[in-house]
């Protein structure tokens, strides 16, 4: 029996056994053979039960994750089954004697820098593939077992390193209880994928997947960021206890799902939430969303080996429009880069991910990508209440540039008869100090502002959202970062236009006082967290917080604003 302490990511309380996410350990020796026949046989098994994996892994794909997931390993099974690439490893076996682990790596590895070297970014992604095939044979050649996150038929816990928000979006919501990380934050990725799918999780906990051994029994507390490992009969029996009335709460809260958010002295808010795909939208009806603050649009080109069509796309922002009823869907565009990576883009690895060649940036300059995305968008306005917005916005000439380009695409479909509706407001993300700092100039150009606090954080403090060593530093509370927003709610104001906030900040029960005195206009959130703020709203009185926001600003800690918020709460 022990316990971690790590960072609250996503809240309920999970009991299941544990299921390590580890990378195995593939090393093995070059060794000389005599027997070339029984070395080709092992060859020839390790494919085949990589095949019958593969089989099984995509037929479970294909029916619980949808066919753009399993696309994946039909394309592995394509190599798998690829004779240009098993025989000259059958050859090397026999003309050079040697071992079939060390035949398999050398005749792939020739196909990998091959294909890693052609200019076609098709042919590219190739590489990849093989990469993962030879992983597998690998491992039935040695007797040790991969992990397939998509094939857990059981319930589990999910113990990792960390996730990345691919991995993240394919596990199981039927069997994954709930996941634990050694690394990560509360802005991780995939904490914000834990909460959307309603699975607690609790990251950076330094050592779970040293301490934690496939098959103890765990239990993940996401409300106050624990895990108990192998707990004996008592503390299962407590956390049973804390489970029920956890699922109390939550119909407790469950009862405000058609009310408005309306602060005690009258003051109606916006409580909307963010969403990385259309899957997400249930959630958002079953919380009583009063629209989409944010759709990740990056989740579309994740976990798959190409970028995603036009068509494809299309479909996705015209189902979110519908599905929301006329009700507001801010849309970002691709936001690629940070700690959310697309393998297939091939982009060259950079020494500070946070800091550079990322989401506007590279859509600016791979204009190709951002076109066909912007034409998606253009075409399933007419379906819905559709805002764009563009993340990581550092000055005002990428906004121009940005809308220009948006402006040039729907000159383009109005030329070819397509309807494009002519509401569409624009916004930007304010996630970059420069921006706030700015904000009333781009309060002159732009629709409305939506801050993005969980960079806006790290890049005003200099703190890493996904490192939980400076995590201290990470405060939301900040007088600094509350500054910012009161200056960003003010400039959108002089103008006119409204502010929101989609950063996790905007569902956080201490900040949720502060804001909404500070002039929030919509707090946007993940989905699980609406009806908790909603009931808090409905308690405050926006007068009185705004007397709390003004004195939070004149203080000098973060400690003196959360004590504050406290002492206001319990007055
Ligand atoms: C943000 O930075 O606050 C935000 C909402 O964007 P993301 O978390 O996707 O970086
Ligand atoms: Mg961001």
């Amino acid at each position: 029996m022990s316990f971690l302490q790590g960072i609250a990511a996503s809240s309920g309380i999970a009991i299941a056994k544990a299921y390590r996410l580890v990378e195995p350990d593939l090393s093995f020796e070059k060794t000389r053979i005599t027997d070339e026949e029984q070395e080709i046989k092992r060859l020839k098994d390790a494919i085949a039960i990589t095949k019958t994996e593969l089989e099984a892994i995509r037929e479970k794909a294909n029916a619980e994750l949808g066919a753009d997931k399993a696309a994946i390993f039909e394309a592995h099974l394509l190599i798998a089954n690829d004779p240009e690439l098993i025989t000259p490893i059958e050859d090397k076996i026999k003309t050079d004697k040697v071992n079939a682990e060390h035949a398999l790596k050398e005749a792939t590895d020739m196909f990998i820098s091959m294909f890693e070297q052609m200019d076609n970014e098709y042919m590219k992604e190739r590489a990849a593939d093989i990469r993962d095939v030879r992983k597998r044979m690998l491992s039935h050649l040695l007797g040790v077992k991969i992990i397939n996150p998509s094939m857990i038929s059981e319930e589990a816990i999910i113990v990792a390193e960390d996730l990345t928000p691919s991995d993240t979006a394919q596990l199981n919501r039927k069997y994954v209880k709930a996941f634990t990380t050694n690394i990560g934050g509360r802005t991780s990725h995939s904490a914000i994928m834990a909460r959307s799918m309603e699975i607690p999780a609790v990251v950076g906990t330094k050592t779970a997947t040293k301490d934690i051994q496939n098959g103890d029994i765990i239990i993940v507390d996401g409300l106050k960021g624990e895990v108990h490992i192998n707990p004996n009969q008592e503390i299962i029996e407590k956390y049973k206890q804390e489970q029920i009335r956890f699922e109390e709460q939550k119909a407790e809260w469950a009862k405000l799902l058609h009310e408005k958010t309306v602060s005690a002295d009258g003051e109606h808010v916006e409580l909307a939430a963010n969403i990385g795909t259309p899957n997400d939208l249930e959630g958002v009806i079953n919380n009583g969303g009063e629209g989409i603050g944010l759709y990740r649009t990056e989740f579309l080109y994740m976990g798959r080996n190409e970028l995603p069509s036009e068509e494809e796309q299309f479909e996705s922002y015209k189902a979110v429009l519908e599905g929301m009823q006329g009700k507001p869907v801010v849309v970002r565009t691709l936001d690629i880069g940070g700690d959310k990576e697309l393998p297939y883009l091939d982009l060259p690895k950079e020494m500070n991910p946070f800091l550079g060649f990322r989401a506007i940036r590279l859509c600016l300059e791979e204009q190709g990508i951002f076109r066909t995305q912007l034409r998606a968008l253009l075409r399933a306005s007419s379906f819905g209440n559709l805002k764009i917005m563009f993340p990581m916005i550092a000055n005002l000439d990428e906004f121009r540039a940005a809308k220009n380009i948006l402006q040039e695409e729907k000159q383009k479909l109005i030329s070819e008869g397509i309807t494009v509706s002519d509401q569409i407001e624009l916004g930007i993300m304010v996630e970059i100090p420069s921006t706030a700092v700015m904000a009333d100039l781009f309060a002159k150009e732009v629709d409305f502002f939506s801050i993005g606090t969980n960079d806006l954080i790290q890049y005003t403090m200099a703190a890493d959202r996904m490192n939980e060593r400076v995590s201290y530093l990470y405060q939301p509370y900040s007088p600094a970062i509350l500054r910012l927003v009161k200056m960003v709610i003010d400039a959108a104001h002089k103008e006119g236009k409204w502010a929101g906030m989609c950063g996790e900040m905007a569902g956080d029960e201490t900040a949720i006082p502060l804001l909404l005195g500070l002039g929030l206009d919509e707090f946007s959130m993940s989905a699980t967290s609406i009806l908790k703020a909603r009931s808090q709203i409905l308690r405050l009185s926006k007068k009185e917080m705004e007397e709390l926001a003004q004195k939070a600003l004149q203080m000098s800690t973060t400690n003196e604003v959360i004590e504050a918020v406290k002492a206001a709460a319990e007055k």
